[in-house]
């Protein structure tokens, strides 16, 4: 069986507490990103990670307070998500079957806006994606239920993401398990 790790969002901006638009709670989820991300590396499972990329006037800070600015600090992800060899996604697929973490940038809360995304996932053709990141009921959200729609198995751990809502989480969940999605911990996936 083919795993991915499909990490959304772990950027500073998001995680960290003095970030532009900080999630309450989501450092304490670091922990269980590095374990997540370390499991990966050691067992030569693929990460794909999404990652906000703005421009400075980005439509989108109409909605949301600015934050993850292409080439700033807070754009950047946590340190303990981010492998050495990572490569940003482009339309090469080819050059990506091996790359054990490849970024996926994007402007919009969903990742498969990004046009080489469903591409990329056909090209890789897992069975399985171990899900995780911020925040639960807006981008992993969308990831969820994109990624279901492969056809693959989708693990969402629950310790390894952090929602703005907690009624909003509860309705992914059902929403989710009620599509075949499963949720699991950290602990579950790397023992
Ligand atoms: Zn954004």
């Amino acid at each position: 069986m083919k795993t991915i790790f499909f990490d959304v969002d772990t950027q500073l901006d998001f995680v960290f507490p003095a970030g532009a638009l900080a999630v309450p709670g989501a450092e304490n989820i670091v922990g269980n990103l590095e374990k997540l991300t370390r499991f990966a590396a050691t067992h030569s499972h693929q990460i794909i990670s999404t990652a906000d990329a703005h421009t400075e006037d980005d439509p989108e800070f109409k909605i949301w307070k600015p934050h993850c600015v292409a080439g700033t600090v807070g754009q950047q992800k946590c340190a303990v998500t981010l492998l050495p060899k990572h490569q940003t996604l482009t339309s090469q697929l080819q050059d990506f079957g091996s790359v054990p973490q490849i970024i996926v940038e994007k402007q919009m809360l969903d990742c498969f806006t990004n046009p080489n995304l469903s591409p990329l996932l056909k090209f890789l053709a897992a069975d399985r994606y171990v899900l995780y990141g911020v925040v639960s009921e807006y981008c992993v959200q969308c990831a969820a239920f994109g990624l279901l729609n492969t056809g693959a198995r989708v693990e969402l751990i629950s310790d390894a993401i952090q929602t703005l809502d907690p009624t909003a989480e509860k309705n992914l969940f059902q929403t989710f398990t009620a599509r075949g999605g499963i949720i699991t911990t950290t602990a579950n996936v790397i023992t």
